[in-house]
Formats: C-alpha cells, structure tokens, sequence
C-alpha cells in the first residue's frame, strides 16, 4: 500500500513508494517545537521512497546538521533529515493520512518524556538513539 502525506492546507505532498523504516517517539526540544506536540512521534522513509520533496521551498536549518522542510503556504511541518542518521526522512506522523498499521516502536530521547505521558514498555534511549535508528533498513 503507497502512503502519503499532506499539509494543512493541502498545498504540499508527499507520496511514499514503500513502507516506513521505523516508527518512533522523539521527545527532544527541537522535535517537540517543530511539530507543536508534546511528544512527536515520527515515521522514517528511505530518502529514496519519498517523492515531493522537490516540490517544496528550501529547507530550514537552525541547528547544525538538521534539515527541515514545512509547507510554505501554511507552515505544517513535513519532512525533516539528520546528518546523523544519513538516508533516512523523517515524517510527522500527523501528516501521515493512512497510519493504519503504524505504531511507535522506540522512544528517542526518552529522558525528556513528559512525566504524563503514559510509559508503554517500548525501548528507548536517553539521547538521539542513532544506532538504533540507523539499524533498520528495508529487509
Ligand atoms: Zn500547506
Ligand atoms: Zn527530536
């Protein structure tokens, strides 16, 4: 099943040729302003299963190593790449309009986590998580 994505107002698209990578909590400051979440919760496509992308205005970059796309019309957030974790995009799960079969798996920066926000068992790390993010590929 092809995913996709779209922004408030409907002016930017992404089309997604293969299922996320990874499904995961990001409850790190930056994360969490970007999308305006308490906890963002993003799905990772291989750069190559994203079409659109080249559609959009130039990404913005307020920390080094971090590249992050929003519509330019309404401001949602849609796509963000971090050197740190190389061909991986990272989607607003928000944005996502079919999650059906999508879940969370892993909790990055899971020290952050608002102390309410309900502990599900899931794996985590006090940080990035980077190696875990960069274990999964495409089978
Ligand atoms: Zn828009
Ligand atoms: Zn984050």
């Amino acid at each position: 099943m092809a995913r996709s994505a779209r922004c408030y107002c409907g002016q930017s698209r992404l089309a997604f040729t293969a299922e996320p990578l990874q499904v995961i909590y990001c409850h790190c400051d930056d994360c969490r302003r970007w999308t305006g979440a308490a906890a963002a919760v993003f799905a990772a496509f291989s750069d190559e299963d994203v079409a659109g992308l080249s559609d959009m205005g130039p990404a913005r970059s307020f920390a080094e190593g971090v590249a992050r796309w929003n519509c330019d019309d309404c401001g949602s957030p849609l796509l963000a790449r971090f050197d740190y974790v190389p061909d991986q995009s990272w989607v607003p799960f928000g944005v996502i309009e079919d999650t059906t079969g999508l879940a969370p798996g892993f909790h990055c920066f899971a020290d952050r986590r608002h102390d309410w926000v309900p502990a599900d068992g899931l794996p985590g790390s006090n940080g990035t998580g980077r190696d875990a993010l960069n274990a999964a590929r495409h089978g």
